[in-house]
């Protein structure tokens, strides 16, 4: 009995509570094992996963393929630093760079790092072949965009929540309406040092926002006009998770600079990283930048077979099939709901939009109730709640997801 009290989750919850700092406000629930669309808590109920680690999880959990990379990777070498060669990088960089069609990756350890590498990078090529007189360079971001933790990154977020009282921010920002092309025009028009413009391809933090079609390719046909770098960060829409290898896959674009993170591991690891072409990599000279873990031998295993079970499992084209049905089942629920207004989203990214004030907790109240039947979810800013599971979901599972959700919607009608 002792030892099933020390397990349980309030004594678990309460030893968080007491010894770690409060950055975060989790879902009351416990987990301690893993394995595919499953989660289970420490009293052993089990959950569909609906979250996926915010999109890290995609090719589900403690996947054998990924986890016995890992395994033997550690069991053989862990770190050498970059001071020394080690024999999983470069077989690494050769993979990556081929699989996503560029010359060159840096690798970095987490999504907000990569990001960093991404802006660095465009300053320092901004600087040394467009030719932009030296801290002069700005770049171009989006109004509720989500890029990470750091401080330059927050300098030019505008969630307050995130931004107060961590100040003086970075300079060198300019921030535009998301999904605004004039706005983008008129920026790039008016000033003559931008740089580059850093974008995520959907907004998946601020409720996963797709921007009209279209939008993407021709912002960077603009970006070509005025020899500015287009920094797609896919750290969330990356890795299959929109239906294609990458969200810019469906219109064609290929970024200047792609920004990767979490499923680059399958959530395994902390593996992050920036690839792009020579042109703009060769910048980046011995000093330049780095990082202690970055391109360490179990990251670069881990990425390998991660990527490599996105292909085999072919987990794009199920995410395309399987968001078609999650949206379009639950649309037809909603057309008749008075709680919920409506679902949208691409791929396996998607959110329903709840039917009450944005500081109201309705959202949150109905994710506890989502738990109590067996389904994790999180709400997002405003009254969102984003809907994510991994990508090895089947039909049959999803189906049964979709009427947790609707059952669980149904405790809620006004
Ligand atoms: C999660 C996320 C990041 C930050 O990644 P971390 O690994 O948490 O630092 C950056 N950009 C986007 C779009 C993200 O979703």
């Amino acid at each position: 009995m002792a030892i099933l009290e020390k397990k349980s989750s309030q004594h678990l919850i309460e030893l968080e509570d007491k010894y770690g700092a409060h950055n975060y406000h989790p879902l009351p629930v416990v987990l301690n094992k893993g394995e595919g669309v499953y989660v289970w808590d420490v009293e052993g109920k089990k959950y569909y996963d609906f979250l996926s680690a915010y999109s890290a999880v995609n090719q589900g959990h403690c996947h054998p393929k990924i986890v016995g990379a890992m395994v033997n990777q550690a069991q053989t070498l862990t770190l050498t630093s970059r001071a020394f060669y080690n024999d999983k990088l470069g077989e690494y960089e050769k993979f990556a760079t081929e699989y996503f069609g560029f010359d060159k990756l840096l690798p970095m350890n987490t999504g907000a790092e990569a990001v960093e590498t991404a802006l660095k990078l465009c300053r320092k090529w901004a600087y040394e072949k467009k030719g932009i007189p030296e801290n002069e360079a700005q770049i171009i971001v989006c109004e509720n965009n989500f890029h990470g933790r750091t401080t330059t990154i927050i300098s030019f977020s505008n969630d307050e929540v995130a931004r107060k009282n961590f100040g003086p921010y970075t300079a060198g920002f300019i921030k535009i309406e998301y999904d605004n092309l004039s706005a983008l025009e008129q920026a790039l028009e008016s000033n003559t040092n931008v740089a580059g413009f850093l974008v995520e391809p959907i907004q998946g933090e601020a409720g996963v926002y797709v921007p009209s079609e279209g939008f993407l390719a021709k912002a960077k046909a603009l970006c070509e006009k005025h020899n500015v770098l287009f920094l797609a960060d896919e750290v969330q829409t990356g890795i299959a998770r929109t239906g294609k290898l990458l969200a810019v896959d469906h219109e064609n674009v290929k970024p200047d600079i792609l920004i990767l993170g979490k499923a680059l591991s399958g959530g395994a690891y902390p593996v992050s990283g920036v690839l792009a072409n020579d042109a703009i990599m060769g910048v980046i000279r011995p000093g330049n930048h780095g990082s202690t873990f970055g391109g360490n031998p179990v990251a670069a295993a881990v990425a390998v077979a991660a990527l490599e079970v996105v292909r085999d499992e072919k987990l794009a084209e199920n995410a395309e099939e399987l968001g078609q049905l999650f949206r379009s089942e639950l649309g037809k629920y909603i057309e008749e709901s008075n709680i919920a207004n409506l679902v949208r989203g691409k791929g396996l990214l998607n959110a329903i939009v709840i039917n009450d004030s944005e500081d109201s907790d309705t959202a949150w109240n109905i994710c506890v109730a989502l738990k109590e039947n067996g389904l994790l979810a999180k709400p997002t800013h405003g009254n969102i709640i984003r809907f994510a599971p991994p990508l090895v979901m089947n039909r049959e599972q999803l189906l049964d997801c979709v009427s947790i959700i609707i059952k669980t919607l149904k405790e809620f009608e006004k």
